[in-house]
């Protein structure tokens, strides 16, 4: 009998979807994905870092003194997670009370980027995928920087997203008790831009900012 897969989503299993638009959306509206790793030892391990998304390709990128990175670049199996929460969900009951949320499960594995061009051009969709446009606004990487970088490209082998949204399941019998059941949104908004304390004079806040505040 052949092993189930490990992208198979059991718990809850109509939660689950695999197509690339669910998986890429989801992708796409987070910067953070949680990393896992176990060490040569066995010992797991779990951190967050930010992302950049090219078709089925996520890039990493941190010091090159990272224990996850290189533990990572050395072509190990790799888990990451993206989470987006979208309300809590509560219930007449302990029990039933939940989050709806958009999350994607991804394996695969990861390796280094090592051309200075290729590097550079990672960079720049790296600070595009934090603010679009923010890239020709800023500095670009220059070699001392780029050298002092690892850059991964994560090739995402098999993903899975789970979303849970909509009401509380509450238990037929708890229907009656006078107890508030619903949801209550959460919403991400950016705030007013904060002008650095040691900024030029005269320098204004970028279309990108304006553009994301707007
Ligand atoms: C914000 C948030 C809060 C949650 N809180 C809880 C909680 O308190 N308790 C709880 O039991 N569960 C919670 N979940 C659901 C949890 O992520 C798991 O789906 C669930 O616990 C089942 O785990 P499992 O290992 O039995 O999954 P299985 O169904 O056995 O997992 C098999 C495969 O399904 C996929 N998969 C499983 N979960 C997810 C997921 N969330 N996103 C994408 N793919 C997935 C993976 O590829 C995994 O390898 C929460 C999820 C989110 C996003």
């Amino acid at each position: 009998m052949s092993q189930p897969s490990r992208k198979q989503v059991k718990r809850v299993a109509q939660r689950g979807r695999y197509d690339q638009e669910t998986i890429h959306a989801i992708l796409d509206a987070s910067w953070i994905a949680h990393v896992s790793f176990a060490d040569t030892e066995g010992q797991p391990f779990v951190i967050p870092m930010l992302y950049a998304r090219e078709g089925d390709c996520l890039y990493l990128h941190g010091s090159i003194a990272s224990r996850l990175l290189n533990a990572v670049s050395s072509g190990i199996d790799t888990c990451l997670c993206v989470t987006l929460v979208d309300g809590l969900v509560l219930a007449r009951s302990h029990f039933h009370h939940s989050m709806n949320y958009r999350s994607v499960v991804a394996f695969g594995k990861a390796v280094t980027v090592v051309d200075p061009d290729e590097k550079a051009a990672i960079f720049v969709r790296f600070v595009d995928a934090l603010i679009p446009g923010r890239a020709g606004e800023s500095r670009a990487a220059d070699r001392n920087e780029l050298n002092a970088t690892t850059l991964l490209r994560f090739s995402i082998d098999e993903a899975s997203a789970k979303i849970r949204s909509g009401d509380p399941k509450d238990d037929p019998a708890d229907r009656a008790l006078p107890i508030w059941s619903g949801v209550v949104p959460i919403f991400q908004r950016f705030g007013e831009p904060i002008t650095a304390g040691d900024a030029s004079p005269g320098v204004e806040v970028p279309a990108s900012v304006r553009h994301l505040c707007a």
